[in-house]
């Protein structure tokens, strides 16, 4: 893993909490998008080397609704940069990690993304990322 390449953070209101994060930062987020297959809105702040992504449920069905209902709002997961996914997920697997996904999928800021249970991982979720090319 090549570092960290953001952090996750679950929100109830995107529209309150990039408000909030602008005022914190001191800038504009850069994007913002919605990954349908994972029912979120997501809106990414860039600091320098380092992310924010803030998620927002596109549906009660959404494990962003879910967190929030048993946790509140607040960090949801550590996202590390990879270069190879595919090598990336199996060398976890063979570890004992347990994968939410057999394959990687598109997530959002054009990334394939993997999922770690987080059972395996002290009680975070961590998302392995490799940038599409
Ligand atoms: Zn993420």
């Amino acid at each position: 893993m090549n570092k960290i390449e953001h952090i996750g953070i679950a929100v109830k209101s995107l529209k309150d909490a990039s408000t909030v994060y602008e005022r914190l930062l001191g800038l504009s987020s850069y994007k913002k998008e919605e990954v349908i297959s994972e029912m979120v809105i997501t809106e990414f702040f860039q600091i320098g080397e380092s992310k924010i992504e803030l998620l927002e449920a596109s549906s009660s069905d959404s494990s962003i609704n879910k967190f929030i209902e048993k946790r509140g709002e607040g960090i949801h997961h550590i996202a590390f940069a990879v270069d190879d996914i595919v090598k990336e997920m199996a060398r976890l697997k063979s570890e004992g990690f347990l994968l939410l996904s057999d394959s990687p999928k598109n997530g959002a800021d054009n990334k394939l993304v993997c999922f770690v249970h987080p059972k395996s991982s002290n009680g975070v979720l961590i998302e392995l990322c490799q940038e599409i090319k």
